[in-house]
């Protein structure tokens, strides 16, 4: 592994099966798709609701863009800062049921730039083992002391929580897992970060919109309320367009503003999205028909595949992973299905821990029953 061009260290991911390619989607994002010319029925976005190509959001972006322009210009403490990202940022805070919310141009940039205006030096970090990448990240660029605990362990948060004797304490968590679909258990680990004079940032990524009533998310979903509470939430997944916000008190949110590199230093979300997502989060609060259908595609697809070897994960969200285990047998089955137009895709470590390579089945809204029944019964017949 000396190579100055990265050859060798290219063929060792050949070697092991861990390259990773991309396809060319030339339609837009639904469940039908044409992919490298083809025709594919996917079972890949995050696009929950089926919102990414609704004609009311499109129609929003347009008049967005009539009213706005393109570009925001500049970062939003500079004149990046426009009317619909003020209107957006209200209409989240109401919607989350928190004091204030701030918008950031993706939810990787928003973790990244939370958790160090939260904790730096002398303070500590207390991050759930399968937390998204981008807290991890997050973590390693905040320099404040990373407790990791083993998945859903609230004993060993417990625990570090009492030993530390950091200035300022962090717990971070998914709301949702994104590899595995399981829920974080929030109002025990609110009770523990309260007890232990610790903050809490939840990250709903996978819960905006779909958790709690009309879509309100995962604090909502369990009636969470602390000043000592924020939530991250992404605008790209169940929103259907792209950019995240993080919600909490007024103060907290304050300070992420006046702290947080990645909004200071990053050119404020295009004010067409903003425009949109008013229009998106309207949708997502009328949206109690897609979310009951989706319970039920979920429904279907856990009561019809009967599997010997894999293993679905026990998930009751729309994230579905299918467990095979072995990196090669996995990306196999996954090429196998695509050269079927079955689009779902596998995720390898490091996404997951080794020896848990799986298929990553996500179902949206838009889904119908018949296009599940598809993907249950080739799966049934490949295992
Ligand atoms: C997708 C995701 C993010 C990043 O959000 P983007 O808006 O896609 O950058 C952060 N956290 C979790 C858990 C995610 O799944």
């Amino acid at each position: 592994m000396n190579s100055s061009d990265f050859s060798d260290e290219l063929s060792a991911l050949d070697a092991q099966a861990l390259r990773r390619r991309r396809r060319v989607v030339d339609s837009p994002c639904a469940p039908e798709l044409v992919v490298d010319g083809r025709p594919m029925l996917a079972f890949c976005s995050n696009d929950y609701l089926g919102l990414a190509n609704d004609p009311a959001l499109v129609a929003a972006a347009q008049e967005g863009a009539r009213l706005y322009g393109i570009g925001s210009g500049a970062s939003p403490l500079i004149n990046g800062h426009m009317t619909p990202h003020a209107l957006l940022e209200k209409r989240l805070a109401g919607f989350t049921g928190f004091e204030r919310a701030l918008i950031f141009s993706t939810g990787y940039l928003a973790n990244l730039g939370v958790v160090p205006a939260l904790v730096g030096r002398g303070d500590a970090i207390f991050s759930d083992r399968l937390n998204h990448a981008s807290l991890i990240d997050a973590a390693r660029l905040a320099r404040a002391e990373l407790n990791v605990y083993p998945h859903l362990d609230l004993s060993a948060l417990e625990a570090a929580l009492a030993a530390s004797r950091a200035k300022r304490k962090l717990v971070v968590t998914d709301a949702v897992f994104s590899m595995d679909g399981d829920l974080a258990p929030l109002p025990e680990i609110l009770a523990l970060a309260e007890r232990h004079n610790a903050w809490l940032l939840v990250d709903d990524a996978h819960g905006f919109g779909l958790l709690g009533p009309q879509g309100r998310g995962a604090a909502a979903h369990f009636g969470l309320a602390s000043p000592r509470l924020l939530v991250m939430g992404t605008l790209g997944k169940a929103a259907g367009a792209a950019g995240a916000f993080v919600a909490g008190a007024e103060n907290a949110v304050e300070w992420v503003l006046q702290k947080a590199r990645t909004y200071i230093f990053s050119t404020a979300e295009p004010p067409l999205i903003a425009h949109a997502l008013l229009t998106g989060i309207d949708l997502i609060e009328q949206g109690d028909a897609r979310r009951q259908h989706l319970a039920a595609l979920i429904a279907q697809l856990r009561g019809s595949l009967k599997l010997k070897r894999w293993r679905l994960l026990p998930s009751e969200t729309a994230i579905q992973p299918l467990v095979i285990g072995d990196n090669a047998e996995t990306m196999a089955v996954a090429g196998k299905l695509f050269e079927r137009g079955l689009w779902v895709p596998g995720i390898r470590p490091p996404t997951v821990p080794a020896g848990t390579a799986r298929l990553r089945i996500t179902l949206s809204a838009a889904h119908s029953e018949a296009q599940v029944a598809r993907l249950t019964e080739a799966l049934t017949e490949m295992e």
